[in-house]
């Protein structure tokens, strides 16, 4: 059976930390599914999300087994609907930690089938948050060195 992981996110912009996070997990799963969903706390997205899935499919293109999806629905049973078993997370310091740590209990208890995986960021990428290039992008910084597309 083909071991099919969702890396959920806002991917409000997608970055080359994001892009680190799916390359390694192709070590270990046979497709990925690239979930961008309406996180309902920042529903307000700063990047159009037809755009960043035009973006996202640009950068895998080479990629088979790596999908682009939107859902706006609980993670769980987008994973459920897809035949996922692994949810594919990313961590870069304690504060990730923290909320991963309770969001994959509430995903354990929601789909008991489901295993969230976290893979530790490269350190070279640590620093890349999808906030911080919003918020240089607002105020006309040059943001082309942290995303693995150019806008
Ligand atoms: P969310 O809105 O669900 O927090 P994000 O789009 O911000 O989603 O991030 C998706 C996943 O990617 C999260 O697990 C996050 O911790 C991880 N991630 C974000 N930036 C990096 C990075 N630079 N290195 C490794 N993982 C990252």
């Amino acid at each position: 059976m083909k071991r099919i992981a969702l890396f959920p996110g806002s991917f409000d912009p997608f970055t080359k930390g994001h892009e680190d996070i799916v390359l390694r997990g192709l070590s270990l799963f046979d497709e990925i599914i690239i979930a961008v969903g309406y996180n309902s706390t920042k529903s307000k997205r700063y990047f159009e999300i037809d755009l960043m899935i035009t973006k996202i499919n640009e950068t895998f293109k080479e990629y088979p087994s790596i999908s682009v999806q939107t859902y706006a629905e609980l993670t769980a049973e987008f994973a459920k609907k897809n035949n996922a078993k692994f949810l594919l997370r990313g961590l870069r310091n304690t504060t990730d930690f923290e909320y991963e740590n309770s969001i994959s209990q509430v995903n354990k208890h929601l789909n008991a089938n489901l295993e969230s995986v976290f893979l530790i960021t490269s350190p070279q990428l640590a620093s890349i948050s999808s906030s911080i290039i919003r918020e240089v992008h607002k105020y006309k910084g040059i943001v082309s060195d942290f995303l693995p597309y150019s806008l």
